[in-house]
């Protein structure tokens, strides 16, 4: 073999932010705050500011290695937390503010969280687990909503006396940078550890034009909270692009959204569908409302993007929805649903529509199969279900403390349990959870498929299809439905817009309506919870008859 005569280059998140301050001095990072006020900060500032707080974590003893937690929403200083803590050779932890305090204490004892640097508007909810964390030295307050309080760190007082640059360390770029623990909804929730390199690679990987594409041109809102796998590497991503970030802080109500998005004149924005279900039926009742000219693309992810809604937000209001797949465990970028040429050639509308609605196919790097019970690798004929696995630079090797071991194929992939097809182009469709797939009689049922359909008559908000118990046929579909502000919809007209689209196996037994769908902590529909409250129903009409 012959040897390459190329440096050994670490990569590492310092690159990314000495990066955006060199070339991006001016460039903004704007925060709103919660009671709804701006504030302007540069990529300048920001770097300055990172070294200070990477100065005051230095005289808070914090040593490489050590977790610094942050329990905060999305806005500059914890921007500056993500990049302090690992430039200095710390690690960052996000704690999901949206979990019960218990398993907020849970995760951050696994974790051995160190420092915590809290939002003042969550002191609340950290001083519900604070105690239950014994490794836990100093806790800092970041004053969202006013100054610390008497007797509390206050995190600008902290910032102030200190200096705004910092030599920091050479670090080996397999050094961990982040951790965040998965939302798992059995089970207890386990750690992901992203290193420098890993992040490095997923930020570069995010900015590739058929990715999510991001680029100095762009104004990026993550509506996805920075403690749900990193905000999806959009503060990495956007700090090696030099883009301009908007950070909506705790206000992701739909007007509020909407709000900030015109008047930042924002490029590109990403959260989950169900944000985005809030915004497009707004958008319906007041199309002229707010001016979105700018907005090239909503990155959508998190859980299965209904084509009613891609389809929607394009027809009707002009917008571009590029509909992604990821984990935490894969940082989570792992395949987007862009268009081959060739597909755009054919120029089937709805062929394209089905592609835009699919999870897409993978962005480099990331590798994909799907494989049954047996671990057979399975043929890519788009019809064939199985469990996707992943394998790739960005894609964890182990859980902290090396547990769910059972999560690794014999070969090292990682087995995602999602249960999708693949199809000749390489294209990823999602069938559904495995945990939530219906199992009725010998037949499986995809939840999904059913919601998507649901969610296509015009007046359904949200749809939800989850599995009933059943005493003949094992698992029968229920479909929890949210009817549009000022509609109705009756079972039997929902029944008839599904009968010539699904076979009869597939019509759901019963239906329920909501006012909301229960969430989980991260914005997804919370199928544990409407199986428990509901899941008995068919079993006790049965009886009942
Ligand atoms: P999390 O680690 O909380 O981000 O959850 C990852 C899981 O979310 C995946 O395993 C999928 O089940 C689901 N998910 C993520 N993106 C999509 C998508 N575009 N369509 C359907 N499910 C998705």
């Amino acid at each position: 073999m012959m040897n390459g005569r190329m440096m050994d280059f670490p990569l590492t998140l310092t690159h990314l932010m000495e990066r955006a301050r060199r070339f991006f001095p001016e460039t903004e990072v704007v925060s709103r705050a919660p009671d709804g006020s701006l504030h302007r900060h540069t990529w300048a500032q920001v770097y300055g500011r990172t070294a200070k707080l990477a100065h005051a974590l230095t005289r808070l003893g914090v040593e490489p290695g050590e977790r610094v937690a942050t329990l905060a929403w999305n806005h500059h200083r914890h921007l500056e937390a993500y990049f302090a803590a690992p430039m200095m050779g710390a690690v960052v932890h996000t704690l999901n503010l949206r979990l019960h305090p218990n398993e907020i204490g849970y995760i951050a004892r696994h974790a051995e969280d160190a420092i915590v640097l809290v939002d003042r508007s969550l002191l609340p909810l950290f001083e519900q687990f604070a105690a239950s964390v014994p490794t836990i030295r100093h806790v800092v307050v970041m004053p969202d909503s006013g100054p610390a309080p008497e007797g509390r760190t206050d995190y600008e007082a902290l910032l102030a006396p200190e200096r705004d640059d910092f030599e920091w360390p050479k670090l080996d770029e397999n050094a961990a940078a982040q951790i965040c623990y998965t939302s798992g909804t059995t089970g207890n929730p386990k750690g992901v550890v992203y290193s420098h390199r890993s992040s490095v690679l997923h930020a570069l990987a995010a900015c590739l034009a058929d990715s999510i594409g991001v680029s100095m041109h762009d104004t990026v809102l993550p509506v996805v909270p920075m403690f749900h796998a990193n905000a999806w590497g959009l503060p990495h991503a956007c700090a090696a692009a030099g883009a301009r970030v908007v950070f909506p802080g705790p206000k992701l109500d739909p007007e509020s959204l909407l709000d900030l998005m015109a008047s930042e004149r924002v490029t590109c924005a990403a959260g989950v569908p169900t944000i985005w279900l809030g915004i497009l039926a707004l958008l319906d009742q007041n199309p002229k409302k707010w001016d979105l000219s700018r907005l090239r693309q909503m990155v959508i992810g998190g859980s299965a993007a209904p084509a009613s809604m891609i389809d929607g937000f394009q027809e009707r209001h002009g917008l571009t929805v590029t509909h992604a797949w990821g984990m935490t465990e894969t940082n989570p970028l792992g395949t987007i649903a862009r268009v081959k040429p060739s597909i755009e050639r054919a120029g089937d509308k709805g062929k394209t529509l089905q592609v835009r609605a699919s999870q897409g196919f993978p962005v480099p790097f990331v590798e994909t199969r799907h494989c049954d019970d047996t671990g057979k690798i399975l043929p890519w004929d788009g019809k064939t279900m199985g469990e996707l696995e992943v394998r790739g630079p960005w894609v964890a090797a182990s859980y902290m403390g090396d547990e769910g071991q059972d999560r690794w194929a014999k070969d090292g992939w990682f087995k995602t349990g999602d249960v999708v097809t693949i199809d000749p182009e390489g294209y990823v469709r999602i069938t559904d959870r495995s945990k939530d797939v219906i199992k009725s009689g010998g037949e499986w049922i995809s939840s999904v498929a059913l919601e998507n359909l649901l969610m296509a008559h015009p007046a359904v908000l949200e749809a939800a299809v989850f599995a009933g118990r059943h005493p003949r046929w094992d698992e029968r579909p229920i479909a929890a439905i949210v009817v549009k502000k000022g509609m109705a919809v009756t079972e039997a007209e929902l029944a008839a817009h599904l009968e010539s689209r699904v076979s009869k196996i597939w019509m759901p037994d019963a239906y329920v309506f909501l006012e909301q769908i229960p969430r989980t902590s991260t914005g997804k529909f919370l199928k544990t919870r409407l199986r428990e409250t509901y899941g008995g129903m068919l079993e006790k009409a049965a009886e009942g008859r």
